[in-house]
């Protein structure tokens, strides 16, 4: 199972990065994309100038400086408003799944009044469901900005193929959470899929799919921007 999603992982790491190396000091893995006119690159974690040798035909990484100076991000905005997102989705995700499946029992045993079922807690469920779906996604937003002004200014806007990632999952996870957003009302009505209407199946599985794609997205966010900061 885990050399699978090994397998899956590294498909995509290939598409992204091409092919990388790692930085003999702090052993993050770079990419040779990565490199500037002069085949250089400063590494994003531990600030040591690598230059990309030709030995034998095969690209070997050198040390030939370190980076001195390196301002620190702004009021560390970033690794604090990331935890916001980080830590409120997961619930927005087993709150959905919960009244999904509560729904799927009520049909099954035909209850149509969700307030007649699980002491009437539904809407309640439903509504917290959508306050931190709203606050995840708005906080990503925070989150994004803090993130793009640290690169701006700790790594001086440096084309890090890691850092395109991260923008590009950042708009995703934006994207995602705002459609969420606007189905969550049709989706769960008083706190329940109805399936009365082909529109609403459309809706729930544009939703479900969705919440699982953003899922994937933040841990993918959350992994890469750790990997980031601590590095392997
Ligand atoms: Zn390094």
């Amino acid at each position: 199972m885990r050399m699978s999603i090994d397998k899956f992982i590294n498909f995509f790491k290939k598409k992204i990065y091409g092919q990388t190396f790692i930085c003999p000091v702090c052993h993050l893995e770079l990419s040779y994309s990565d490199l500037d006119q002069h085949h250089c690159l400063v590494c994003p974690l531990c600030g040591v100038v690598i230059e990309s040798a030709e030995v034998y035909g095969h690209p070997i990484p050198v040390i030939n400086d370190v980076e001195i100076y390196r301002p620190q991000p702004n009021l560390r905005l970033h690794p604090l408003t990331t935890h916001l997102p980080i830590g409120l989705f997961p619930f927005v995700f087993l709150g959905s799944v919960l009244l999904l499946i509560l729904s799927i029992y009520m049909k099954i045993a035909g209850i149509h009044e969700p307030s007649s079922f699980w002491g009437g807690y539904l809407p309640t469920i439903s509504n917290v469901v959508l306050i931190m779906l709203f606050i995840s996604t708005a906080s990503s937003i925070i989150t994004f900005i803090s993130g793009y002004s640290d690169w701006r200014q700790r790594y001086s806007r440096r084309p890090y193929r890691v850092i395109s990632l991260k923008i590009f999952l950042s708009w995703l996870f934006l994207f995602f959470g705002t459609v969420m957003i606007c189905l969550h009302s049709t989706v769960f009505q008083s706190g329940a899929l109805t399936f009365a209407s082909i529109p609403e199946y459309f809706a729930t599985i544009i939703y479900f799919l969705f919440m699982t794609a953003a899922m994937v997205t933040l841990s993918t966010l959350g992994h890469v921007g750790g990997y980031l900061v601590f590095g392997k």
